[in-house]
């Protein structure tokens, strides 16, 4: 069977029939992905440096995850959170033997994992509401995780915001010291800003944020939506500094394509909160607590953080080079295969015009190219998308040249 064109336009048609529009889509009609390749419905093959906005870190369809989906599938796919089942304590046991001390909360989602650090927050602190978050942050879209965030955009029109959630610039210790009252309870941070533009928090500013909120009785909450489970090299964003926080909050990678969001808190707090304070009715379902420990168990059976360490030092080292002759890229940053090229123009030119030559990747806050590549993709994979993006990066430099 031959399909065309055609087919994509009638698909965009029918999602504008009945599918609420809410999102800037491209328009390719997505039919199958295997790893870090995924094809349309024309029949065209795209190499993906950016799966699932950082979902598929295992690649899409990890054979592994896939069959333990479909075990758990034949023998109970949804236990109310009034039960007990034999998979949510593994799922939980997998992420604390692997990050700090503590328990864990099942959500759905990364802006539910938000929710419930909010939620904690000002639980364990009465009377101390504020909460400080940094500027051109993201945590999500729900009331509490929108108001969170430190971006106008997605917030205007949906005011009144959720109150006392106070901004600073990202890796500015004097505007946080300013910005602590009687009133706050804690500093929520994303150790790497993922759509804020891949900025990283550094480890002086992380250590300094970490002694302030022991001196002041604030929770120190890690956004790790983007940079946990393998994403940096290290299970969690924060190992890669050595601050541990005393909430993280997961989601995204987590369950390698199921959708699944969690938070982790500290023994401390977790002794403060009891039945009734928070639910969540699908949360830790036995299909999702099934794809996190295999996930877990992938990344360690494919020795996967290793993995992620040598990919990265050879794309960092590539794009050092690419940087040293172009140009419009003023800045290569990010850590692990959580990777942002800073452009002195618009990147979404650029984003299009890769993708009609096979190779998918993000544009995020105008001008910053973002690529986060599965941990499996192949180093031939990973050589051949940075060549075609070179490619077009130098030519559109050489445009950007003609114009002058
Ligand atoms: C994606 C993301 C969120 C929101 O997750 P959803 O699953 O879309 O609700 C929150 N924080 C960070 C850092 C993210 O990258």
């Amino acid at each position: 069977m031959t399909t065309t064109v055609k087919d994509t336009q009638r698909v965009i048609d029918e999602y504008s029939k009945y599918v609420l529009n809410t999102y800037t889509r491209t328009p390719l009609v997505v039919t199958k992905a295997k790893g870090s390749r995924v094809w349309d419905v024309e029949g065209k093959e795209y190499l993906d440096l950016f799966p699932g906005w950082g979902v598929s870190a295992l690649g899409y369809n990890h054979p592994w995850v896939m069959n333990a989906l479909r075990g758990q599938a034949g023998r109970v796919a949804h236990v109310p959170n009034n039960f007990y089942q034999p998979g949510q304590w593994r799922a939980a046991k997998a992420i604390i033997e692997r990050s700090f001390p503590g328990k864990v909360f099942f959500g759905n989602s990364g802006a539910e994992a938000v929710e419930a650090g909010i939620k904690f927050a000002r639980y364990i602190a009465p009377g101390r509401p504020e909460i400080i978050v940094t500027e051109q942050s993201f945590h999500g879209r729900t009331m509490g995780a929108l108001s969170a965030t430190g971006q106008d955009k997605p917030q205007q029109g949906f005011e009144p915001l959720v109150p006392d959630f106070k901004r600073v610039p990202l890796n500015d210790i004097e505007a946080v010291k300013k910005a602590i009252t009687p009133k706050t309870c804690a500093l929520l941070v994303e150790p790497i800003q993922g759509e804020g533009g891949v900025n990283v928090a550094t480890k002086k500013w992380l250590e300094a944020v970490r002694a302030l909120c022991d001196q002041h009785n604030m929770a120190l909450i890690f956004d790790e939506i983007q940079t946990g489970f393998g994403r940096t090299g290290t299970w969690f964003g924060y190992q890669q500094s050595g601050v541990v926080p005393d909430m993280m909050l997961l989601a995204k990678a987590l369950g390698g394509g199921f959708p699944v969001g969690a938070i982790v808190v500290s023994d401390a707090i977790a002794t403060k909160i009891g039945p009734g304070t928070h639910g969540s009715t699908y949360g830790g379902n036995p299909l999702a607590c099934a794809s996190i420990v295999a996930v877990v168990e992938a990344i360690e059976k494919e020795k996967l953080l290793d993995r992620v360490k040598l990919l990265s030092d050879y794309v960092f080292r590539r794009l050092a080079k690419i940087q040293a002759k172009c140009p419009i890229i003023t800045e290569v940053r990010g850590c692990g295969l959580m990777i942002g090229i800073q452009l002195n123009c618009s990147g979404q030119e650029i984003v299009n015009n890769v993708r009609a030559q096979g190779l998918l990747l993000n544009c995020t806050q105008g001008s910053v190219l973002r690529l986060l590549p599965a941990m499996t993709i192949t180093k031939k994979q990973l050589s051949h998308g940075l060549t075609v993006l070179e490619k077009a990066l130098m030519h559109y430099a050489d445009g950007m040249q003609g114009e002058k």
